[in-house]
């Protein structure tokens, strides 16, 4: 039986993981969940599911609430006061980071956003296993992060880098030449710059294969997910930049693939579901029995692999330059990013504005202010962070 802790219960990652635990509660138990606050019925359906003994909000306010939702799914269950036991509650800003320190043998960590560093750290300290979602932390954290990390300790949640370290097992790691990181295209593959002048939040929502919580949609659709997923391989991987290649796949089958240095290319190939990838990462080293379907050989398919059309979507080279540059330029390139997704969801600024402006701060940023690797600390981090976020918001608003 593993001990699992899991932060961001209520976003897309963490419903789903619930989802895998749900039918296999012999092999997991859930010990805590947390969350932001912003989704409390669920939330509270998925403690009377799971019955965690503690459970993190970050909105300390957001407590009454959620005892009030608690006793009205009770009720719609028909259960007596006395027939359920509220789980101990963690509040405020440090909740899940609380939470994420108490040792539990899995802690996925499936918070959107650099919110979910100081968990991710606190993950590592524990000695729990981290199956990272949140690629955002590793990405902002970099060396911090990895120097924290046991080997083996980090396990990817993300399907490409699943694939990768799928693929990672026919080899050693002398005998691999390059990654070959998969992208869907997101749903503006295709069109040209002047094309996406006008692109709705609605529009870079309509993603063709996943469905997926509102930031990585909206990445998605930029292909700063792409950006951020570079950086997270090169992290996780030790590759270099100049190793790590990316090809668009609009079928989303193949997750990613690992050239040999003999010519051999490993592809890790399944139908778009994150559970295989979830199930994966609760039980890494071994695989989870039936985590989600196979392909079906049974009826014609047609996988395609085109090159990124870096023009359009400059994301990718952007991160490329951060991710060489290292120390805080990723964390700039990060919360420029989600300074920008939200100025766009708010209507303040156009699609193309939002790599714009993340190309703009990792420029400023690099020419001035840069914390390289070696010098390093959370507090450089978390102030690159705010810079970043600050800085966006004042290009936006001169849009
Ligand atoms: P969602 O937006 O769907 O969910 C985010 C979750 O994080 C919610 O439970 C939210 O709680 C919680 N949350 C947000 N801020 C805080 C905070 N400060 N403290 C505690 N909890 C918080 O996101 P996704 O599930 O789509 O993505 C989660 C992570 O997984 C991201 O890093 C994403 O890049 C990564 N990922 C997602 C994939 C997907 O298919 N969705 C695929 C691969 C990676 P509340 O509901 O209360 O607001």
């Amino acid at each position: 039986m593993r001990t699992i802790v899991l932060l961001g219960s209520t976003g897309s990652i963490g419903t789903q993981t619930l989802d895998v635990i749900a039918t296999r509660r012999d092999q997991f138990k859930v010990t805590g969940l947390s969350a932001s606050g912003s989704n409390l019925e669920v939330l509270a359906r998925q403690i009377v599911d799971f019955r965690p003994e503690t459970v993190a909000l970050a909105k300390a306010s957001a407590a009454r609430d959620l005892q009030h939702a608690l006793y009205a799914e009770a009720d719609r269950r028909g259960w007596n006061q006395g027939e359920y036991q509220l789980p101990r509650l963690i509040l405020g800003p440090d909740a899940s980071t609380e939470l994420a320190g108490s040792k539990a043998d899995v802690v996925v960590n499936a918070i959107t956003g650099a919110a979910g560093l100081r968990p991710t750290l606190a993950a590592l300290a524990a000695g729990s296993t981290l199956a990272l979602a949140n690629k955002e932390s590793l990405v902002i954290g970099g060396r911090l992060v990895t120097q924290a990390a046991a080997p083996g300790q980090i396990v990817a949640v993300d399907s490409e880098h699943s694939a990768f370290a799928q693929a990672l097992r026919s080899g050693r790691s002398d005998e691999v030449r390059r990654l070959i990181l998969t992208a869907s295209g997101g749903p503006f593959r295709g069109r040209t710059r002047d094309e996406l002048t006008d692109v709705t939040p609605q529009q870079a929502m309509a993603h063709p294969t996943w469905d997926m919580g509102r930031v990585i949609t909206i990445n998605s659709a930029t292909l700063v997910n792409k950006g951020l997923e570079l950086i997270e391989a090169a992290l996780l991987y030790g590759v270099g930049y100049d190793d790590i290649v990316v090809t668009v796949h609009p079928q989303s089958i193949v997750h990613s693939m690992v050239e040999f240095h003999d010519g051999s290319t490993m592809a890790q190939a399944s139908p778009p579901d994150m559970r295989l990838p979830i199930g994966i990462a609760l039980t890494w080293p071994e695989r989870l029995a039936d985590a989600a379907a196979p392909c079906d050989w049974s009826a014609p398919a047609a996988w395609t692999f085109e090159p990124l059309d870096a023009e359009t979507f400059p994301a990718v080279e952007i991160a490329r330059r951060a991710g060489r540059a290292g120390g805080t330029a990723p964390a700039v390139y990060n919360a420029a990013n989600e300074s920008c997704v939200d100025a766009f969801w708010s209507g303040a600024i156009g699609f193309l504005d939002i790599t714009r402006i993340v190309g703009d701060c990792v420029e400023e940023h690099l020419a001035d202010g840069h914390v390289a690797d070696d010098a390093l600390s959370l507090d450089a981090v978390l102030a690159a962070d705010a810079w970043g976020r600050e800085r966006a918001a004042e290009l936006a608003a001169a849009r």
